[in-house]
C-alpha cells in the first residue's frame, strides 16, 4: 500500500483495535504500576505510570507518524514539553527566540531560563538577515514559531533550518496554529516540533496537553526522555485517550476551521473599522508567498487591528453574542480575545488588537456576529 496520506494517519494510527478484545475505540490504562519480574523485568515493556504507559503510548504513536519523526514525548501541558526541552540544555546554551510568540514562551525565557544560566536573545525570524546575523555568536538552539502568537509572523523554516544547522543549532519549530495536517517542519529541515495539544488536537477545550517530536530518537531526545520521567510533568493517561480521540477528527476540523477561517478574514479585510487582518491566507499578508510554499492551508488563528484603538476593540468584542471572548485557541467554538487586557502590566500586543480562532460555527453566523459587533 502507498504512502497513507495525514488525513488517514490521523484517523488510524494509535487508534488501532485493541487486541484483546477487538475493541474499536482504544481502551484507556489507569493502571499507575504494570507487575514486573523478580528482578525488576518488564513483562510488558511497563513499570509505572510516570515512566510510560500504554494509553500515551498511542497518542506518541499518532504524532510520530503525523509530524513524520522517530520518536515523541507527551506531556501534562505545552508549556511543561517546552520547559522540558529548553532545561535539558547545558548552563551557557545560547538560544534564539522570536520576537513574536506565545506569551508563556516569553516568560519562560525572560524569567526562568537565564536563572538556570541559558542565554536568551530575541530576534525577528522574518528577517532572514537578521536570524544569520544572530547565528554568528554560538547558539545552541533556534525556536522557531510559525504562524506566531499573536501577530501571525510567517517564517521560512526550510531557509532558517539552514541557516541555524550551519551555526550548528538545534532546530525547533512550535506547530501548534498549523498542526501537522497544515505544515510538517520536520520534512523541511527542523529538528523538533513542539505542540501545545491544548488547541487543536484535543479540538474542544476541555484536555490540557503538551508534546514534542523528534525527528531522530538521538541522545538530546534520550535527555528529555530522561526529564520528563523524573520531573514527572506527564500526561495522565484519560488526557492522553481525549487527545487520542481528538486526533481522529482533526483532518476534517482543520479542513472546515480553514474554510470558515478564509470567509471570516475575507470579510473583515474588506470592512471600513478594520485596519488590519493578520491572517497568512490574504495576498496581502508579508508571509503569505512564504505560507502558500510551506503549508497546505493558512489556519484558523488570525489577529485584527481595529480603527479607533483600544475602545473600539473593547467595545467590539463585548457586543460579539456568537464568538466568546476567552483565552486559548483550536476548538469547536470560536474565540476572541483583545491580548493586550491578558499579558500582564508589560502588554506588547498592540492596544487595538484582537486575537480570533475561528471555530467550526456556520461561517455565516460567524460574520454575521462579526457585523453587528462592528456597526
Ligand atoms: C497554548 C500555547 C502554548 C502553551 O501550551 P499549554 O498547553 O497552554 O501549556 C504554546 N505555544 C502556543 C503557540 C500556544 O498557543
Amino acid at each position: 500500500m502507498s504512502e497513507l496520506r495525514p488525513g488517514t494517519v490521523a484517523v488510524h494510527v494509535g487508534n488501532e483495535c485493541d487486541a484483546d478484545t477487538g475493541a474499536v475505540a482504544p481502551p484507556i490504562h489507569l493502571a499507575t504500576t504494570f507487575r514486573h519480574g523478580p528482578a525488576g523485568e518488564r513483562l510488558a515493556g511497563y513499570e509505572y505510570q510516570r515512566e510510560g504507559n500504554p494509553t500515551n503510548d498511542r497518542l506518541r504513536e499518532a504524532l510520530t507518524s503525523l509530524e513524520g519523526g522517530a520518536c515523541a514525548l507527551t506531556f501534562a501541558s505545552g508549556m511543561a514539553a517546552m520547559s522540558a526541552l529548553l532545561e535539558s540544555l547545558p548552563a551557557g546554551a545560547r538560544v534564539l527566540f522570536p520576537d513574536d510568540c506565545y506569551s508563556g514562551l516569553r516568560m519562560l525565557f525572560l524569567e526562568f531560563l537565564p536563572e538556570r544560566g541559558i542565554l536568551p536573545d530575541v530576534v525577528d525570524m522574518t528577517d532572514v538577515a537578521a536570524v544569520r546575523a544572530a547565528c554568528a555568536r554560538p547558539t545552541a538552539m533556534l525556536w522557531i514559531e510559525t504562524p506566531s502568537n499573536p501577530r501571525m509572523q510567517v517564517s521560512d523554516i526550510a531557509e532558517l533550518s539552514a541557516i541555524g544547522h550551519a551555526a550548528g543549532a538545534v532546530v525547533v519549530v512550535d506547530n501548534t496554529f498549523a498542526t501537522p495536517l497544515l505544515q510538517r517542519p520536520l520534512a523541511l529541515g527542523a529538528d523538533i516540533v513542539m505542540h501545545s495539544t491544548t488547541k487543536y488536537f484535543g479540538g474542544h477545550s476541555d484536555v490540557l496537553g503538551g508534546a514534542l517530536v523528534f525527528a531522530r530518537n538521538d541522545a538530546l531526545a534520550g535527555k528529555v526522555a530522561h526529564r520528563l520521567h523524573v520531573t514527572g510533568a506527564v500526561l495522565a493517561p484519560f488526557s492522553a485517550w481525549l487527545t487520542l480521540r481528538g486526533c481522529r477528527s482533526l483532518g476534517a476540523r482543520m479542513t472546515m476551521h480553514c474554510s470558515n477561517a478564509r470567509k471570516v478574514a475575507g470579510f473583515l479585510a474588506s470592512h471600513p473599522a478594520v485596519e488590519r487582518v493578520n491572517w497568512p491566507g490574504l495576498p496581502t499578508h508579508p508571509g503569505h508567498a512564504i505560507a502558500a510554499r510551506q503549508m497546505r492551508d493558512f489556519g484558523a488563528m488570525m489577529s485584527i487591528e481595529l480603527q479607533g484603538g483600544r475602545d473600539a476593540a473593547l467595545a467590539m468584542a463585548g457586543r460579539l453574542r456568537v464568538f466568546t471572548n476567552a483565552t486559548s485557541l483550536g476548538g469547536c467554538e470560536s474565540l476572541i480575545e483583545h491580548r493586550a487586557s491578558v499579558e500582564g502590566p508589560n502588554p506588547r500586543s498592540p492596544q487595538n488588537l484582537l486575537r480570533v480562532s475561528v471555530g467550526l460555527e456556520d461561517a455565516d453566523d460567524l460574520i454575521a456576529d462579526l457585523a453587528q459587533a462592528l456597526s
